[in-house]
């Protein structure tokens, strides 16, 4: 429970106010336009699009920001993850890993993670985007073997398009491939150009070093990555920041 009431802890030591002044964001276009109302010093501090956008509105005038082409809908799940700090990447009620049905929502579960890193790209926030590596991980470590070819390439063209070229998401990709796929997925990989350059030369660099150490990968999988361990993953070295786990108030 942040203490004093209606604030949020963020960042350490510092608190914003929930009742302080607020940024309205009309996010969608037509009829779908929906409004949300967002404290200024929290969407500030993380969307580097309406922080840019703000910084040009003068004093004493209306603090509005249109965001046209993001769907409401995508923007909620944005808007949870600022007051939570929490990215929940398993829908409610899920049918847990090899139970009937199980690949609905799994894939359900995939389809936002994607739709979430093109929401990080699109805002341009880079906490977002490190929430979004715990997330994989937490979502991967369910799945294990069953993360295959298809939902390997995926991964690689998304991070990819959104994440840029010096993001350790990159890594992320491959060690996810290099872990859980099997030999048929590695076959592909060498006989198709169905995948980024980038992402077919790492994993075939990890391929190669294991086997360079008698490690077989079959029967020695590497453990899935412990959460709390993940800052390998994210962005905010390079960006000078300190991670926005140890920025929250849980
Ligand atoms: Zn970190």
């Amino acid at each position: 429970m942040p203490w004093p009431p209606n604030r949020v802890l963020y960042p350490e030591g510092g608190y914003y106010r929930l009742d302080g002044e607020h940024v309205k964001t009309d996010v969608g276009d037509g009829s779908d336009t929906t409004l949300f109302m967002v404290p200024d010093a929290l969407i500030r501090e993380h969307s580097k699009v309406i922080d840019s956008a703000l910084s040009k509105v003068s004093p004493g005038t209306e603090r509005r920001v249109r965001l046209p082409n993001i769907n409401p809908a995508h923007f909620n799940w944005y808007v949870e993850w600022l007051f939570s700090g929490r990215l929940w990447i398993f829908v409610q009620n899920r049918v847990p890993h090899n139970w009937e049905g199980h690949e609905v929502a799994e894939s359900e579960e995939f389809e936002r993670w994607l739709l979430c890193l093109r929401l990080s790209s699109a805002v341009k926030d880079s906490d977002f985007r490190d929430a979004l590596v715990d997330g994989f991980i937490e979502w991967i470590s369910q799945l294990d073997r069953d993360y295959g070819w298809e939902y390997g390439v995926k991964v690689a063209w998304a991070v990819d398009a959104y994440a840029g070229s010096e993001s350790p998401m990159r890594e992320l990709a491959a060690d996810a491939a290099f872990r859980n796929w099997d030999t048929s997925d590695f076959t592909k990989l060498t006989e198709t150009r169905a995948t980024p350059l980038w992402f077919c030369g790492l994993v075939l660099a990890k391929a190669t070093a294991a086997r360079h150490f008698g490690n077989d990968r079959t029967k020695h999988p590497l453990p899935p990555k412990e959460i709390t361990t993940t800052c390998e993953y994210h962005e905010h070295d390079n960006h000078g920041k300190i991670c926005y786990k140890k920025r929250r108030p849980f």
